[in-house]
Formats: C-alpha cells, sequence, structure tokens
C-alpha cells in the first residue's frame, strides 16, 4: 500500500514511524501551507468547516505524490466530523483518484468495523499482532507529545527562546527523514538531550495557560498560527487540553469507561452543559473548569469559524468565566486570519492576566 494520511498536528511523526514499521510506503503529505489550503478551498464546500478543507488539500497532495491508500480517523454524533471520510471520498471520486478509504472509527461506535479497519492496516486479523501493534503507535505519538510538551515548558524559561524552535525544526525535519521505530525513538531521545541542555532564565516567572477548543485547532500549528511558539516566547508556559496522546487514551485505551482525565472534564462541565453537543464542546467546557482547579492563571478557546460544537462552549464560557473569575479568551481562525492580528490578541491576553496577577500580589502583600 502506497498510504497518506490527513496532518494532525505532529502525530504525522509516529504515523509514519509505525506504518514504516507495518512495511507501507508512507507518501507523506507536505506540511500544511497556504498551497494545501487553496487546493482544500478550491475542492470543498464553500460552507465546510477549515479542517475539511486541510484534510482535501492533504488528500490531493498525498495522492498527487503516489498515494492509493487514504488512512484517517472518523466519527459520529452531532458534528460534521462524522461526515468528512464519506464527503472526500466523494470529492476524490468526482476528480476521478481512485484511492482506498481506510477509516477508524471510535471503538464505542462499532467494535468490529474498528477491528476490521485495523486489520485492514495491520495487513492481519491476529489480535494478540493488532494490539502489540497499537501499544507501538500509542508509545510513538505518546513520546512525541511528550517531547512537545518539553519543548513548551523550556521555551516559556529559555533565555534564547529561538534556540527552542531551532532544535523543534530540527526534530520534526529529521524525523521525516527517519525510518522506522527505532531511528525516531533516538532522535527523540537526542533531541529531549538537546532541549535540557538549553539555558534558562531561572528568573522568570512564567504565566501558565491552558489551550482549549476544537481538537484541529489545538493541535495543528499551521491553523493555530503556531499559538505555543508564540505564547512561549512572551515567557507563557502552555499546556494542551487535547493531543493524539489523549485523544487515544479515551478512545481506544481505556474503552469503555474512557480515560480518567476526561471523564474528569464531563462531570467538571455537568453544572453548565449535561449533553454532549458534539465534537469536544462538553470538553472544553470541563477543561476550562480543570485548568483553574489546576492553579493556570487563564485559558485560550480557539476554534475553527463555524464549529458547531465550540460556537456552543463559547456561549456557556462566558458564565463560567464570570463564575470562577477565570480569564477565558476566544480566538476563532479561518482562511483569512492575519498573523499580527492573532499576536496582538495574545500580547493583550497575556499582559492583562499578569496586571492581574500582579494586582492580586499586592492585595495579598
Ligand atoms: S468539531 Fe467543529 S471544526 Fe471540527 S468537524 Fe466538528 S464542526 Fe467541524
Amino acid at each position: 500500500m502506497k498510504i497518506t494520511f490527513p496532518h494532525l498536528g505532529n502525530a504525522y511523526i509516529a504515523g509514519k514511524a509505525f506504518l514504516d514499521e507495518l512495511g507501507h510506503e508512507v507518501i507523506l503529505p507536505a506540511v500544511n501551507s497556504r498551497k494545501t489550503l487553496e487546493i482544500g478551498s478550491k475542492n470543498s464546500p464553500d460552507e465546510i468547516c477549515l479542517p475539511f478543507k486541510l484534510f482535501t488539500g492533504n488528500y490531493i497532495e498525498g495522492i498527487e505524490k503516489g498515494a492509493d491508500t487514504i488512512f484517517t480517523v472518523g466519527s459520529c454524533g452531532p458534528c460534521r466530523f462524522g461526515l468528512y471520510p464519506l464527503i472526500h471520498k466523494q470529492i476524490l471520486d468526482d476528480l476521478g483518484y481512485s484511492v482506498n478509504f481506510i477509516v477508524l472509527d471510535a471503538i464505542r461506535e462499532d467494535f468490529l468495523d474498528f477491528k476490521n479497519s485495523l486489520s485492514q492496516l495491520l495487513g492481519t486479523t491476529s489480535l494478540i499482532q493488532v494490539t502489540k501493534s497499537a501499544k507501538l503507535a500509542f508509545k510513538l505519538i505518546n513520546m512525541t507529545d511528550n517531547l512537545s510538551q518539553l519543548s513548551n515548558y523550556i521555551r516559556a524559561y529559555a533565555v534564547n527562546k529561538k534556540q527552542v524552535n531551532k532544535i523543534m525544526d530540527d526534530f520534526y525535519e529529521n524525523a521525516v527523514q527517519s525510518f522506522g521505530a527505532n531511528e525516531l525513538i533516538n532522535i527523540i531521545n537526542k533531541t529531549t538531550d538537546n532541549l535540557r541542555d538549553v539555558k534558562l532564565d531561572k528568573s522568570i516567572s512564567p504565566l501558565k495557560i491552558g489551550i482549549i477548543g476544537e481538537i484541529y485547532t489545538i493541535i495543528e500549528p499551521y491553523v493555530n498560527l503556531e499559538i505555543e511558539r508564540k505564547l512561549g516566547e512572551l515567557n507563557v508556559i502552555v499546556d494542551k487540553s487535547l493531543t493524539p496522546t489523549k485523544w487515544l487514551d479515551h478512545h481506544v485505551l481505556s474503552y469503555p469507561f474512557g480515560s480518567k482525565y476526561e471523564t474528569t472534564k464531563f462531570k467538571l462541565a455537568k453544572p453548565y452543559m449535561v449533553d454532549m453537543v458534539g465534537g469536544h464542546g462538553r470538553e472544553t467546557v470541563g477543561s476550562a473548569i480543570y485548568y483553574k482547579n489546576m492553579g493556570y492563571d487563564g485559558v485560550i478557546q480557539i476554534l475553527p469559524l463555524n464549529c458547531m460544537p465550540e460556537i456552543v462552549a463559547k456561549s456557556v464560557l462566558k458564565r463560567v468565566a464570570q463564575d470562577l473569575n477565570f480569564p477565558i479568551m476566544t480566538l476563532v481562525v479561518d482562511e483569512m486570519t492575519g498573523e499580527a492580528g492573532f499576536m496582538t490578541r495574545l500580547e493583550a491576553f497575556v499582559d492583562l492576566i499578569s496586571k492581574r496577577n500582579e494586582g492580586r500580589n499586592t492585595e495579598i502583600g
């Protein structure tokens, strides 16, 4: 199989190593760019959400590079995501591309379907083999996410923030050129050492901000205009409420009960939102409260324009912010989002929180 998949944050790094191990030829789609978005927008329904358009662009770029199979995840519930694979298949058929789709839906929706898709990908129906491979995939994804989180922590304290960015850029460059799990693990370990060698300024007292909202926008740097780096450069430690590791833990590893982290968030959201509203709308509300309880200084909700679940969550977050006296800012991104305006809003939010904290410290003092 010549297999490609859409970009979902840094998951492509672990995804490539995992598929290498399975013996597939991996066709990595180009990193998301203006060109990807133009191709995607041109071939997607106008009103559809931004992630859909980028997926379309990724698929077409992957197919043009020779891919004959697309691997993606699916879902159901009151959100457009469940329809993505169906509509994408139709669009690609209409464009004359003949590709096979392997769609991995959440286990809770149909265990047999999940197992069949996984078996198709792995080329085996042996449950032992499937479990072994799934564990390896999880380990790689987890290591990549931990590395990215470490870089967020180091960046907030680093004397030279650009050095951290360079280490991470080198990591991504080397990782896509590596082959298989062992090579990737070596690169991750080396990058971890490089990050730990970065000179820190111990006089910095970083703010802590949680990023909440729609999963794709949280994890995909092209869409969120590299929010983690931007905040890190403002001496902020950033934590993402959703990552590929957290998603897999909740939907696959902790099946059927769900991960402790996510179920805690559902409970926290309950006074404000009892039912699911699709996507991660309910988790967004729970995450805001979670970060408040964890002593964070504020949260930023990020969502693509027209994202139904997050629009619902946004309206609830106003109440949460008032009730908990907790700073929450919402950023909506789309094809037209400009870097300068985005940066100004981040700086203003960080400024506001710093002043608020100063005032509080003065009161306490
Ligand atoms: S969560 Fe929002 S952006 Fe994501 S697929 Fe659903 S509606 Fe679209």
